[in-house]
């Protein structure tokens, strides 16, 4: 059975003693007994707890968007070196989030995805079309757009990312794309990568993902993982979700 990876993103949720109890039950319950890995994406200021609480674990960790600049003047912004000096090893870039509330762009999203292949991390790049581009038929053209954006900035580099398609519609909403909406999907995008001599790069689903939808997700020819919001603050549900 081909490696999966279940991700979660934790998005501005959490506080230490949740944070602390969360990350004691993956720690000490996570075994990547089925060629699994599991791995959580923390707000920033909870990088070094991650760290701390899941030293000697399966569980991998990272951020959940790093900056395109190396390093200078940029109040407030995180870099990707930032997160590898603290020992993450992966970073979100270009969540419909960050796109929607924060402007970023198709080429900003490009230049973190490169940032964080620079410092040695491994984006997870998100790519998803809004509810009105699928009512329109756009869904490819979009995801196409936002992910031929990413090759361009990371050029040969692509083989060292992930990418997660996340349907804004299925985003926290409770409505997941069909496994067989997603595979034609993915299908989509494997094929693009494959044209660059970057059609192994992992491919995760994300969007209302549970455990009681995931096995059926995870089924999928071209699925190779989840990208887990709501369900990843919960315990019990995220390792379910991980065994699935
Ligand atoms: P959700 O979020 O699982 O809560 O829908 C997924 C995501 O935004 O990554």
């Amino acid at each position: 059975m081909p490696e999966k990876l279940v991700v979660g993103n934790w998005k501005m949720n959490g506080d230490l003693a949740a944070n602390g109890s969360l990350l004691g039950r993956l720690a000490s319950e996570w075994r990547d007994t089925k060629g699994r890995t599991m791995v959580v994406c923390v707000p920033a200021p909870y990088l070094a707890q991650a760290r701390d609480t899941l030293s000697g674990s399966a569980v991998k960790w990272g951020a959940q968007d790093v900056s395109e600049h190396a390093r200078g003047a940029y109040t407030g912004d995180v870099g990707a070196s930032m997160v590898a000096d603290l020992g993450g090893t992966f970073a979100i870039v270009g969540h419909s989030e960050r796109r929607l509330w924060h402007g970023e762009s198709d080429a900003l999203v490009g230049a973190k995805a490169k940032a964080a292949l620079a410092a040695g991390l491994t984006p997870i790049a998100c790519v998803g079309e809004a509810l009105d581009e699928r009512e329109r038929g756009d869904t490819e053209t979009v995801v196409r757009r936002e992910l031929d954006a990413l090759l361009d900035a990371v050029g040969k580099d692509a083989t060292r990312m992930i990418v997660a398609y996340e349907p804004i519609w299925a985003i926290g909403t409770g409505r997941t794309a069909s496994p067989e909406e997603a595979q034609a999907v993915h299908a989509t995008l494997r094929a693009r990568l494959a044209s660059g001599g970057a059609g192994n790069v992992p491919l995760l689903y994300g969007g209302s993902v549970k455990a009681a939808n995931a096995a059926a997700l995870l089924a999928m020819p071209d699925i190779d993982g989840a990208l887990v919001g709501g369900a990843s603050l919960d315990a019990e549900e995220f390792l379910r979700i991980g065994r699935a």
